[in-house]
């Protein structure tokens, strides 16, 4: 596999160029991943964080097989992945395509969506078939978009390389995640382009992989819970016990999530201080 280096371009297949961001960190792992997809009318899947250096090696990457930059293309609006699309727009004229941003999201402000894409629209050219997928969970207005040609899902931060993915409340969603994650695994996928980190190759089995985690942390969710309520802050060193402590407090927003869902499925209560077993 090739490196992860800051504003090189690498070609990951005939189509598809990969140009990762310079914008490492806790939450972003070697940085964030921005696709261009086809080599003449070039559609950018993630543009990235608002970064002129990072919108130039856009261009530069575009240059390299002459093509254009027609298409701006968002998983979702989190910025890390789409403010770049401000500049680039300005830049080339191309069309921003995705979900807008929700009510909440500091995006709103900002960013203007060109053409809303539900689940099942399709971006076609001569070179490539992208389809979308709605994978609500992250949160509520994030795409993947699965490359036909080559069986490839761009999976923003759906489903990242080597972490798994925090589900904040309330923009973030358990159960929606788990039906998203359902939903991959009818759809004929051999590779993950993720938002972060290096192309995963057995896309299935991340898939799966995926699903069980969660429902084993859900199922120790269950386990520390009683008759009398506990707090999100008792709970999450117990539910956590098997990830280092610097990470509990991003773990406790996920904690949070899955005690969302199972009051949804009936499992759990909230009360005043805390929740217990229904
Ligand atoms: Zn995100």
């Amino acid at each position: 596999m090739p490196e992860l280096v800051a504003e090189q371009p690498v070609a990951l297949s005939t189509r598809v160029t990969r140009v990762l961001a310079g914008n490492p960190g806790f939450m972003t792992g070697p940085g964030t991943n921005s696709y261009l997809i086809g080599t003449r009318d070039i559609a950018v899947l993630d543009p990235g964080p608002a970064l002129s250096a990072h919108v130039d090696a856009l261009l530069e990457a575009a240059n390299l097989t002459g093509g254009r930059i027609r298409w701006i293309v968002l998983t979702h609006t989190h910025q890390d992945h789409a403010p770049a699309a401000i500049e680039l727009q300005r830049r080339t004229g191309a069309e921003i395509l995705g979900q807008s941003p929700l009510p909440g999201d500091p995006a709103q402000a900002t960013l203007r969506v060109d053409r809303e894409i539900a689940h099942g629209t399709v971006l076609k050219t001569d070179e490539f078939t992208l389809r979308a997928l709605h994978t609500p969970g992250h949160v509520g207005n994030h795409l993947c978009y699965l490359l036909e040609e080559e069986k490839l899902l761009f999976s923003g931060d759906h489903l990242i390389n080597g972490s798994t993915v925090v589900i904040i409340p309330p923009s973030g969603h358990m159960g929606d995640y788990l039906r998203s994650l359902d939903m991959l695994r009818h759809e004929d996928i051999a590779v993950i382009a993720p938002g972060h980190g290096d192309v995963i190759g057995n896309a299935q089995a991340l898939v799966q992989f995926t699903i069980a985690h969660r429902l084993a942390r859900e199922r120790k969710v269950m386990e520390k819970l009683g008759a009398t309520p506990r707090s999100l802050q008792e709970l999450t060193p117990q539910v956590y016990d098997d990830v280092s402590q610097a990470l509990h407090p991003v773990a406790q927003y996920s904690l949070h999530a899955h005690l969302i869902k199972l009051a949804e499925d009936g499992l759990v209560l909230e009360e005043e201080n805390g929740w217990r077993l229904a």
